[in-house]
């Protein structure tokens, strides 16, 4: 189909999800076992696309709002071809904030145009599956022993990232340098407060091999982070602070690199849209995840090689993925020819 066609007719399902984590996750300011998401479809003529929400507890979402926001939704409003622009103000005009579900709207909405194309969603958004980056294996803040056996399963990526922001963040690092010389992503999610103290960090994460920083002071506080950005010999990297397309242009500054997320962006049309401001301003572009299926994974790295670095290590930390692996290959996700996303069932996920 390659008209406008009002006579287009959608179906939208959902259904709750209880995502369980392999480990108990813990970062600078919340610690959690398990991860609420919505599985969204939209079904036309016999073809459904498949979308989630993520709703990390600290982002506010919940299977209240969620629910509540979907059936707002009125479907009968997305005329084919879709126009992810105004499907977006649309989603936008219903209620502020809320990205997770709108995401997971978007995210469907994409696989149904895939399959409905018939055209893989990376080839659709412009992607050489070529220029796929490596991604990270996120470690959350443990004991000793415990990050040691976290690192254990790690094994196959070639880059670890760790989430910063203890009350020994060196100490962390040296446990970890004991077990892996593999490059290091670290993640302080805000969990800083001094400036001078963390540039002597920084310089000690330059010599052990950190690659970036992410979030290193609260997103409020952009002149702490600026401070460091401009003193830094690591890449740092705003995630927190930046959520949707008008926050790309207020890192321009602030720092050397922004974090998109699916979750926060609303999807993968609004994702699309900050990789090209992010090129536009000079800034670099890793893009990450929350606690998601392959779905969401698949969806993010459908544009991760438009990104610098990825950080989409999702379903290897959680345990009931409904869905199956995608292929994963030399510390890589290998988006494959399947129209849409390129999800494969399971037998416990119906058509
Ligand atoms: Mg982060």
């Amino acid at each position: 189909m390659n008209f406008l066609d009002l006579t287009f007719n959608m179906q939208l399902t959902y259904q709750p999800f209880e995502l369980e984590l392999k480990h108990t996750f813990t970062i600078a300011k919340f610690s959690r076992s398990s991860t609420p998401l919505m599985l969204v479809q939209l079904h036309h003529d016999g073809f459904t696309g498949y979308g989630e929400a993520s709703m990390v507890p600290y982002m506010g979402e919940s299977y209240a709002s969620a629910t509540a926001f979907l059936q707002q939704v009125d479907v009968s409003r997305f005329t084919y071809p879709f126009d992810f622009e105004a499907i977006l103000d649309y989603l936008d005009e219903i209620a502020p904030g809320q990205p997770a579900i709108k995401a997971a709207i978007d995210i469907a909405l994409n696989d149904l145009n895939g399959k409905l194309k018939q055209q893989p969603c990376w080839q659709l958004l412009g992607s050489d599956p070529v220029q796929m980056p490596v991604t990270s294996f996120t470690v959350g803040i443990a004991s000793p022993d415990v990050m040691v056996q976290k690192l254990k399963d790690a094994k196959g990526f070639k880059v670890v990232k760790v989430k910063l922001g203890s009350s020994d963040d060196k100490g962390l690092i040296n446990t970890i340098r004991s077990v892996t010389d593999v490059p290091l992503y670290v993640d302080a999610n805000q969990g800083w407060n001094d400036c001078e103290q963390a540039l002597d960090l920084v310089y000690w994460l330059h010599e052990q091999g950190i690659k970036l920083i992410e979030q290193p002071f609260s997103k409020t506080d952009p002149d702490s982070n600026a401070w460091l950005t401009e003193r830094s010999p690591i890449p740092i990297i705003g995630d927190e602070a930046v959520q949707r397309l008008p926050d790309v242009a207020k890192a321009k500054g602030i720092y050397h690199g922004i974090n998109i997320k699916l979750m926060k962006s609303a999807g993968m049309f609004e994702a699309k849209r900050m990789i090209d401001e992010a090129n536009k301003l000079g800034l670099k572009i890793m893009i990450g995840c929350m606690s998601e299926t392959s779905c969401a994974t698949l969806a993010a790295a459908a544009l991760a090689p438009q990104c610098h670095w990825a950080d989409l290590d999702g379903p290897f930390l959680t345990v009931n993925n409904p869905y199956k692996m995608p292929d994963f290959l030399d510390g890589r996700w290998v988006l494959n020819n399947g129209f849409g996303l390129g999800l494969s069932l399971t037998e416990s996920v119906s058509k």
